[in-house]
This record gives C-alpha cells, sequence and structure tokens, in this order.
C-alpha cells in the first residue's frame, strides 16, 4: 500500500519484497500468505483511483491475482509466465500469455513489450502495479526459463519505459527469484533498480537535492 501510494505521490516506487501473486481469497499457496498486490489495488480503488493493471512478469503464473479479479473490471490483471511450470492449474487472467521453456531472450521481450504497450493503450490504467519476478532467469533453480540477466535489465527498463510515456505512475515489487548463491540473486533484483535509476535517476536526484 505504501509502495502504491509513493508511487502516485513521485511517479515511481519500488519496494524491496512483494509480489505474492498465489495467495488467493480463502487459502495461501506457492509461498504467498497474502496477495499483497491484490489488496493494494482493492484498497486503493476505494480511494483515489480509477482503474489498475497488474503486470507480473514473475516466471509463475499469478494465478492468486487472477481468480480474485475475475469479477473486477477496474483492475485488469495481466500474467506473462512460463507455460510448463507452477502453477500447474492456471486460473484465467484478463490477460495471459504462456511462454515456452526454450523462449529466446529477443522473443521473451518482444512479447513483453506488446502485451504491455497493448494493455496500456486500451485501458490507459491510473496505476500500474508491476511484479518484476526475476525468477524467469537463466540460472533460476525453479524458473525453467533461460533469459539472461541482460534481458532481465532490458525487460524492466521497458516496462518503466512504457510507463514514463504514458505518465502513469508504476509500484514495483520484486517478486520470485529462487537461487542459494543469495549474492548472485540480489544482482538480478537489483537490475529493477538500475532500470529506474536509468530513467527516473535525475528526477529523484534532484528531489534529493531539495
Ligand atoms: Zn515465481
Amino acid at each position: 500500500m505504501q509502495t502504491a501510494q509513493a508511487a502516485l505521490k513521485q511517479g515511481i516506487a519500488l519496494h524491496l519484497s512483494g509480489g505474492y501473486h498465489h495467495a488467493f481469497y480463502n487459502e495461501g499457496s506457492g509461498f504467498c500468505l497474502f496477495n499483497d498486490l491484490v489488496v493494494a489495488a482493492k484498497t486503493l480503488l476505494t480511494q483515489e483511483v480509477d482503474k489498475i493493471l497488474i503486470i507480473d512478469l514473475d516466471v509463475h503464473q499469478g494465478d492468486g491475482s487472477a481468480a480474485m479479479l475475475a469479477d473486477d473490471p477496474r483492475i485488469i490483471s495481466c500474467s506473462i509466465h512460463c507455460e510448463k511450470n507452477f502453477p500447474y492449474y492456471k486460473q484465467q487472467s484478463d490477460w495471459d500469455v504462456g511462454v515456452a521453456k526454450d523462449c529466446s531472450d529477443n522473443d521473451y521481450l518482444q512479447t513483453v513489450q506488446q502485451s504491455v504497450q497493448t494493455l496500456i493503450n486500451w485501458h490507459q490504467p491510473d496505476l500500474v502495479l508491476y511484479d518484476a519476478g526475476v525468477d524467469i532467469h537463466q540460472r533460476d533453480e525453479l524458473g525453467l526459463l533461460s533469459i539472461s540477466t541482460a534481458a532481465l535489465y532490458q525487460r524492466d527498463l521497458l516496462v518503466l519505459q512504457c510507463c514514463v510515456d504514458n505518465a502513469i505512475p508504476v509500484a514495483a515489487v520484486i517478486g520470485g527469484g529462487y537461487q542459494r548463491n543469495v549474492d548472485a540473486l540480489v544482482q538480478l533484483h537489483l537490475q529493477l533498480f538500475k532500470a529506474a535509476f536509468t530513467l527516473y535517476g535525475s528526477h529523484f536526484a534532484s528531489k534529493i537535492e531539495t
């Protein structure tokens, strides 16, 4: 909630955790107890915004979000995930793309670009909630995709760029990432922060000075 509210105030906000997209109304699932994305979106709708787009690029489908939002046209759920991976029973998001295990960096980035662009054009949301899961990475132990670190950075950059170009505030959470080598994992989550700094760095530098 705080991350989303900060995004509405200043254009972007990043959370060092978050993205518990497998949690349903009545049960937890896949390491997720409460669905922070859905709770934040539903709470904000009663306050200050009319339409929210959840862009979920974690390697696993956002099944809990999809199920919880099935009857709510004001919150658009988008999940781009590995088709042959957990959860084995997929829910229906407003926009689902199941990518193949052997998907190349270029194909993956193109899919993300087209999906994000299309959804933003169609829905013109007041806020984007972005789940930047890094379990799409080639070294991830649960991901099954083979996306490079460079493409991970490009993915985060293009999602944030799309929000900037359309003047839509974006709140991002780090989502999933599974490696026993924590230092290597941190480097992957860092790509989101690098991408954000590339786009918003001068904006924040001026804020810090004042
Ligand atoms: Zn995941």
